[in-house]
């Protein structure tokens, strides 16, 4: 089991029109990956035209659904960080997605 401290970040996030991307960063402090297999997403992607989120740059990832991602660990994510952005598979894919 991952403790909490180990928690994967967003390290990049292209999605500038969720609301909570500033400058190509997320502030959300804790992103689920969710969506169908094979199809890897941000399910905190919300499309606002205000900004929300936490003052600090990096958002987090709280649980990733994707057992079939090489970087899943009890469904949360192992990796040290993930890059989320627009590869046209959901509204936020998760690119860092890696299939076992
Ligand atoms: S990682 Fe998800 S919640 Fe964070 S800015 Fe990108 S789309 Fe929005």
């Amino acid at each position: 089991m991952m403790t909490l401290d180990e928690m994967s970040k967003v390290s990049e996030c292209s999605v500038t029109g969720c609301a909570y991307n500033q400058a190509d960063a997320c502030h959300a402090g804790a992103v689920t990956i969710a969506g169908p297999a094979g199809q890897a997403g941000c399910a905190t992607f919300i499309p606002l035209t205000i900004k929300g989120g936490f003052d600090q740059s990096a958002g987090a990832v709280g649980a990733c659904q994707h057992l079939e991602c090489t970087h899943n660990s009890d469904l949360e994510c192992a990796a040290p960080a993930i890059q989320v952005g627009l590869r046209g598979s959901t509204s936020a894919d998760c690119l860092t997605f890696a299939a076992v």
